[in-house]
């Protein structure tokens, strides 16, 4: 079974982050069903939580539901699986597809586990990518499952953690998937919107930038009642949501486009994604000032220290020369920063305590 609705773009993979019990599945799914671009129902029945004691999932109890689902509503179902024991679950209850958690796709032990488990099966699996930007990652993690199942191995792009973001849950840094397309042409690529966001206002702007990228689909958590949801609970939409939020991508052919535009634009994204990160870069680094700030005036210091100044100056010029950077320009970047890292300071020490 191939991943990609034919003639239909986007193909959508949508249902809850987990699944929790067997009426809120049948509930999402039945309404998921009414949509032409509903490929896949998607539910998570262990889920990878960063802290212990938060909803861990239903468990291989919930593999009878969805293989329920399956059979008794027609829709292709998948979930995550991240060991060998999960792949088995999934082979021995008929699942359509797997895909492979983010937190999984960064171990190259779990990952060779699993495909040893599905080799010789015709298992169609879908590869996040890794937790940080690691294109090797992904891209190994596909050759691994390439050569172990003969089902079609897709890619799912699902943004990278960083410590300096504010707006993503998950930075998009789009030059990642354009890079894993141009390494492999030939591999569906889908974006799951709801975990680069964290939230719902962002999801139909990544939506429509993964449709203009040309990818082929998008996964998108989808819950009957959100709010109520037992994990994800902020990102997840209504199928109705859903539903709205389709509708308003506008798919541009890409046939139409002539190769230089789609080069062109691929660029852009990718100019506008370093950007994107380097202005949060200078804002996690105004923060620093801020808090400096503090600290020197708790102290009695001044703001500024010169032999700091020229150390900052002489490191910074290295570094840079290193990457290829020219001088004039670097020092001229270094000032303007280091003049507004002043004056953030400055304010700081002004304030009324
Ligand atoms: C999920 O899809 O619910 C999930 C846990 O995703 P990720 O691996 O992208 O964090
Ligand atoms: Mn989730």
């Amino acid at each position: 079974m191939s991943f990609k609705l034919e003639n239909i773009r986007p193909t959508v993979i949508a249902g809850p982050c987990s699944a929790e019990n067997r009426d809120q599945v049948f509930a999402t799914a039945k309404e998921l069903k009414k949509n032409k671009n509903i490929k896949y129902f998607r539910a998570g029945l262990w889920k990878p939580r960063t802290r212990p004691n938060s909803f861990e999932g239903v468990g291989s109890m919930g593999m009878v539901w969805l293989s329920e689902v399956q059979a008794e509503l027609g829709i292709p179902v998948m979930t995550e699986i991240a060991n060998a024991e999960h792949a088995e679950l999934a082979l021995k209850h008929g699942l359509d597809a797997v895909w492979i958690g983010a937190r999984t796709t960064v171990s190259p032990f779990s990952v060779q586990n699993i495909a040893d488990a599905l080799k010789g099966t015709s298992m169609p699996v879908m590869v996040k990518n890794p937790m940080h930007a690691d294109l090797g990652l992904w891209l190994g993690a596909i050759e691994r499952f390439s050569s172990s199942t003969s089902g079609e191995v897709a890619a799912l792009h699902r943004g990278f953690s960083n410590f300096t973001q504010q707006k993503y849950r998950n930075a998009p840094m789009w030059e990642l998937p354009i890079g894993l397309k141009s390494e492999l042409p030939d591999v569906s690529l889908f974006c799951d919107p709801s975990h680069i966001c964290g939230n719902t206002e962002l999801l139909g702007l990544v939506a429509q930038k993964a449709m203009d990228l040309g990818m082929d689909g998008l996964m998108l958590e989808t819950h009957t009642l959100p709010e109520q949801a037992l994990s994800d609970a902020s990102q997840q939409i209504t199928p109705s949501q859903l539903a709205e939020l389709i509708d308003g991508l506008e798919i541009r052919s890409s046939l139409k486009d002539s190769t230089s535009d789609r080069d062109l634009s691929a660029l852009r994204i990718q100019m506008d994604s370093i950007d994107e990160q380097l202005m949060e870069l200078l804002s996690g680094r105004m923060d620093i000032a801020k808090q400096m700030g503090v600290f020197k005036k708790e102290e009695g210091l001044t703001v500024l220290h010169l032999e700091r100044w020229r150390e900052i100056v002489r490191t910074r010029m290295n570094w840079s020369k290193e990457l290829g950077l020219s001088e004039e320009f670097i020092l001229r970047v270094l000032e303007q920063v280091h003049k507004e890292s002043i004056k953030v300071q400055t304010d700081v020490m002004n304030q009324d305590s």
